[in-house]
């Protein structure tokens, strides 16, 4: 029925009679990363909670792999399982670890119960921690405490503690709200390597800089729609997205 990685057909998410997701219909196709952008209410946090798992919509497909995999049936820890990472806003690190151990955390936790957490890593392990400590640019830093670290290198480790899941599809939510403009520019560069690396990505952001250097295919949501669609410089021309978004 359909090759994409994600498919959304129709949804519709109401809440108390207000549609939040209105016959909300994209792809995300495998190996893709597209931006997501659109003004506050517009249905954005309802859509990656629909993919996630957290809300369930009242109408509408959504599925994953290819049409295998009805999203819509599975609770959000089956659905994270499959290969859903989902980055919010604000960083969650665990500020009284270290950096490595937020990162080993993540790559152990995962997998067994508590005990597994505390025995040595193998070396298969080690070679993906230090592949992850290079993309998100944090080696230097493995050391210090996760609190210790500025705010972007907090981001930049919660996204390496959701790679150490290896993620297929990566869902990043306003990754550069309150950074610095150098760390922004560092982002876009972490995630284009991301994606490089064959995760799919799905970044939320207003931040038009950021979204103009990702160079990815854009989507203005408006209502609990697409609005429009295409490059960034097709989607800031759009006539609809001056009036509800870029004007305001
Ligand atoms: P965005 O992330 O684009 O700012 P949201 O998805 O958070 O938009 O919200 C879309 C609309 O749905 C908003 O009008 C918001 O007030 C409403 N909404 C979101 N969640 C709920 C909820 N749990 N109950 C009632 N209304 C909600």
């Amino acid at each position: 029925m359909t090759e994409a990685l994600l498919y959304l057909n129709a949804v519709t998410v109401t809440f108390d009679g207000f549609r939040a997701l209105n016959e909300l219909s994209f792809t995300v196709d495998p190996g893709e990363m597209r931006a997501i952008i659109g003004p506050n209410g517009a249905g954005k946090t309802t859509m990656m909670d629909v993919i996630t798992g957290k809300t369930r919509p009242d109408k509408g497909d959504v599925f994953f792999n290819g049409g295998t995999t009805d999203l819509t049936r599975l609770d959000e820890t089956e659905i994270a399982t499959l290969g859903i990472g989902r980055k919010f806003q604000k960083p969650t690190v665990f500020e009284s670890h270290t950096v490595l151990d937020n990162l080993r955390l993540a790559l152990k936790g995962q997998r067994s119960a508590l005990p597994n957490i505390f025995r040595r890593e193998t070396a298969a392990e080690r070679e993906c921690i230090d592949a992850i400590f290079e993309t998100i640019r944090l080696t230097e830093h493995r050391d210090r405490l996760g609190g210790a670290l500025s705010h972007g290198q907090k981001q930049w480790l919660e996204i390496g503690m959701l790679l150490a899941q290896d993620p297929k599809l990566l869902l990043v939510d306003e990754p550069v709200a309150g950074m610095t403009d150098a760390e922004t520019a560092q982002t876009a560069e972490l995630l284009r390597e991301i994606n490089a690396n064959g995760h799919s990505v799905v970044v939320v952001e207003h931040d038009m800089t950021f979204v103009r250097d990702l160079g990815v295919r854009v989507m203005c949501l408006h209502e609990g729609s697409v609005l429009a669609e295409g490059t960034l410089d097709q989607v800031s021309a759009n006539e609809r997205v001056i009036e509800v978004y870029l004007g305001r």
